[in-house]
């Protein structure tokens, strides 16, 4: 797409004001707000973990983008910083942990292939799983609105402490049973689950836009959980198994 003049328009070489720097999005702004440090150069090991999603298939730019803009390590206890960004679940307390990095991008990168999103890009997003707010934040670069549910209140707590510094005001923080979906957020282009049940709630199928995608782990006969892709189409919901995959279980009600 080209660029309009701006107005009033500025000769090539009149003057010597400097040329300005091309706008960013709003949330990547907010991002380069927060101030850097413990004690480890993030944006190169950042960089190092794309390198290594990009080497695993990952193709999406502007997952890559979000990956590599996201300080994984501000959301793990500070024990565990050094590891954050290796291609492994870490725990965050209270029995759960935060997916691999290769686990959120990839489920990223399924949730913008949505039918709805091709077009205009993800709209609304609902997360189930808030645990400590990763997957939060990297969704709130890829999507309009990210509503996202945590059944632990201890975590709900944790992950609004972890978001606040990086003021993302596309991000809803719910406390409550995600099992339920929410419906006063519907139709969502994509519902993501980072807890894996043994079938797709119904509310969840409900709360879909027709185009939109969900993407859960799910245990299918056998026990094994996989990652499910559901699509809502005009004339139904389509479904296909991908990968299996290892996710904290997917529990009803609150505590
Ligand atoms: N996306 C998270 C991953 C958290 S692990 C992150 O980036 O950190 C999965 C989370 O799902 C856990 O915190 C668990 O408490 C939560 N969970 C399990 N069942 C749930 C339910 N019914 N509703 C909401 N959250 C649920």
């Amino acid at each position: 797409m080209q660029r309009r003049p701006g107005f009033p328009a500025r000769m090539p070489g009149a003057g010597s004001a400097p040329a300005k720097p091309a706008p960013q999005p709003s949330a990547a702004r907010q991002y380069a707000a927060v101030p850097t440090g413990v004690g480890l150069d993030s944006s190169a090991v950042r960089a190092r973990m794309v390198q290594k999603l990009v080497a695993s298939g990952i193709d999406s730019a502007m997952v890559l983008h979000a990956m590599g803009s996201v300080e994984r390590h501000r959301f793990v206890d500070s024990a565990l910083a050094n590891q954050a960004y290796e291609d492994t679940s870490l725990p965050i307390g209270l029995g759960q942990t935060i997916s691999k990095p290769n686990v959120v991008a990839r489920m990223c990168e399924l949730l913008l292939g949505a039918e709805i999103a091709r077009t205009g890009g993800l709209g609304r997003v609902l997360e189930i799983g808030t645990g400590c707010g990763y997957q939060a934040a990297v969704l709130s670069l890829l999507a309009r609105e990210v509503y996202t549910l945590e059944r632990l209140r201890g975590l709900h707590d944790k992950a609004r402490d972890n978001l606040r510094p990086f003021r993302l005001a596309n991000v809803h923080l719910l406390f409550g049973d995600g099992m339920l979906g929410y419906a006063k957020g519907a139709p969502y282009a994509a519902i993501i689950a980072a807890a894996g049940g043994d079938a797709v709630p119904q509310a969840w199928c409900d709360q879909l836009a027709v185009g939109g995608r969900l993407v859960a782990p799910m245990a299918l006969s056998g026990g094994q959980q996989m990652l499910l892709v559901i699509d809502k189409t005009p004339h139904g919901l389509k479904q296909n198994v991908l990968e299996p995959v290892h996710f904290v279980p997917l529990k009803s009600g609150i505590a």
